[in-house]
């Protein structure tokens, strides 16, 4: 097992800003004296009155008593000059985001530090391949990623530049795991695992609003209704706010050479050139303010439940919706046939999105009908509240009132949705997993790590590749391969690692990941 750096062991944090103060406060509670310096005057005093305020808080709570609290700021000494942070066993840095500023702090610090101590920085979009470029000894430096805000996230992305030595990398990690942080190793890739891994969940969201497939509030409440996120896409960029979400998808769009997967969208820049910044500026995708009305998803009205069904065929990731209706009551038959599975009621066809239309479906007659409605997918079918449906064009939409009672009747608001390619959640959740998988063919991380990264910095209800291994890689890759042929565009490509799983049959999980 590696070993971290040693218990009561000095580390040194310079920048004492949002990130330094949390990262200094988490290694103080773990029982390291820090040495905290910052450039601007006052900055330390400011970021020591404000930890006083928390912990005092804290106490108040009761979550430590006052002696913990008292012995947690003890640890933690101002420093006025950046020398004083010499004798630290481990570095780091939590400046302002500028390779240039960077390069030439962490140029003083490896002049100062020990020989053998790790310097580390907190970047959230450089390259720590970049940043080490010009240190005399890179191979002891490392990413060691904390998220805002670090007392409270579990996360840590350990970091590696081509030079770093992976018992350096190893050492960083089992030091924040002894911190009682869960870390995870990766290559030093633009948006390292989370912001990278993370981008189709705005992109798609977008693409999906702005195509008028539903509207912002309709995709966010799908999204954590039938996806199980803890907040949809448009909550989220306001909440980050859409600057700060645009420059960051810029910039792991630039830094991969414009693969489309990570493209920003035209109605990221437009919101952001109106001044609509999200919560901050009082407005973005949704109004805030106690005046401002909450923007409402679109549901169809209630309807009643259909007394029987017929269920065709092996519905696969959606198998679960069968125990629902039949404990809410519905009778269900179920019927073996060939083909995609489908539930058959009121002369409809009811069918699990597998990535094509459900127009496309009426069109090529798969069901010889043209009632075809697709549903979107649902990642716990126990806890399911608001699904997505679409109509074929060729369909009564009469009918879809019907649909709407059989959802209902399991207790889910239900949102019909323009005819489009893997509808919200299910082409959300495909493009998650091929970007998680290129990921992993890329040698950045593993698969599990992938998956560890995304529950814990994104609050993910799966990681992408264990959700990917439950609803099958077969169906990932068909679904991909549709939306495809839809768009015509390599945005939606199959991923070779998908693929390959697809044809053996293989988990990414177990085998798929090169290790
Ligand atoms: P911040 O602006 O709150 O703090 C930065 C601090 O660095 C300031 O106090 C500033 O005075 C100080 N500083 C600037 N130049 C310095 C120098 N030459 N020497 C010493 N101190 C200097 O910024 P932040 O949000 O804490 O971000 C710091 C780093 O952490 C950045 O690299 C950022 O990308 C990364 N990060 C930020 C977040 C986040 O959500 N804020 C999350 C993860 C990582």
């Amino acid at each position: 097992m590696a070993i971290g750096i040693p218990a009561g062991s000095p580390v040194a944090v310079v920048g004492a800003g949002t990130m330094g103060a949390g990262i200094a406060q988490v290694a103080a509670t773990a029982g390291h004296p820090v040495f905290l310096f910052d450039s601007i005057d006052g900055a330390v005093d400011k970021a020591l009155s404000d930890l006083r305020l928390r912990m005092d808080r804290s106490v108040e709570r009761g979550r430590r008593t006052p002696e913990e609290a008292e012995q947690i700021l003890e640890m933690i000494v101002g420093c006025g000059w950046l020398a004083e942070c010499a004798p630290a066993a481990l570095v780091i840095e939590a400046i302002i985001e500028n390779l240039e500023i960077k390069q030439k702090v962490l140029g003083e610090i490896e002049k100062l530090a020990a020989d053998d101590a790790i310097i580390a920085t907190n970047t959230s979009s450089l390259s720590v391949t970049a940043i080490a470029a010009t240190l005399a000894k890179p191979e002891r430096f490392v990413g060691m990623h904390f998220f805002n805000p670090a007392p409270a996230m579990p996360l840590v992305e350990i970091v590696s530049g081509a030079a770093t030595d992976m018992e350096v990398a190893r050492a960083a990690a089992a030091t924040v795991k002894a911190w009682g942080k869960e870390p995870v190793h990766c290559a030093s890739t633009p948006g390292f695992i989370v912001n990278r891994v993370t981008r189709p969940f705005y992109g798609e969201g977008l693409r999906l609003a702005a195509e008028g497939t539903a509207d912002p509030a309709t995709i966010d409440a799908i999204l954590t209704g039938s996806g199980g996120f803890r907040m949809g896409p448009f909550t989220l960029m306001d909440l980050v706010g859409l600057d700060v979400n645009l420059a960051v998808s810029k910039s792991v769009f630039a830094q991969s050479f414009h693969d489309q997967r990570f493209a920003p969208h035209v109605l990221q820049q437009s919101m952001v050139d109106a001044g609509r910044l999200g919560r901050k500026s009082g407005e973005g995708f949704f109004e805030y303010g106690d005046e401002k009305p909450r923007a409402v998803p679109q549901t169809l009205a209630p309807q009643p439940a259909p007394g029987n069904v017929e269920a065709h065929g092996d519905l696969g990731w959606a198998a679960g919706l069968i125990p629902r209706l039949v404990a809410a009551g519905v009778e269900v038959d179920s019927v073996a046939a060939g083909g995609p599975g489908h539930l058959i009621f009121a002369g409809l066809h009811l069918v699990p999105t597998d990535g094509r239309t459900a127009t496309q479906l009426a069109a090529d007659q798969v069901f010889g009908s043209d009632n075809v409605i697709v549903f979107d997918l649902v990642h716990d079918w126990d806890r399911v509240s608001h699904i997505g449906i679409a109509l074929a064009d060729q369909g009564d939409s009469g009918r879809v009132a019907t649909v709407a009672g059989l959802f209902q009747a399991i207790g889910c608001e239900v949102s019909r949705v323009d005819d489009t390619h893997g509808m919200v959640v299910m082409r959300t959740v495909a493009q998650l997993a091929s970007v998680a998988a290129d990921t992993v063919t890329a040698g950045v991380a593993h698969a599990a790590d992938i998956d560890t990264a995304m529950r814990l910095g994104a609050s993910y209800p799966s990681g992408p590749l264990e959700w990917t291994d439950r609803i099958g890689a077969g169906t990932v890759a068909s679904v991909l391969g549709n939306i495809r042929s839809g768009y015509g565009e390599d945005r939606y490509r199959v991923p070779t690692l998908i693929s390959r799983c697809a044809a053996t049959n293989r988990p990414i999980r177990e085998g798929g990941d090169r290790g």
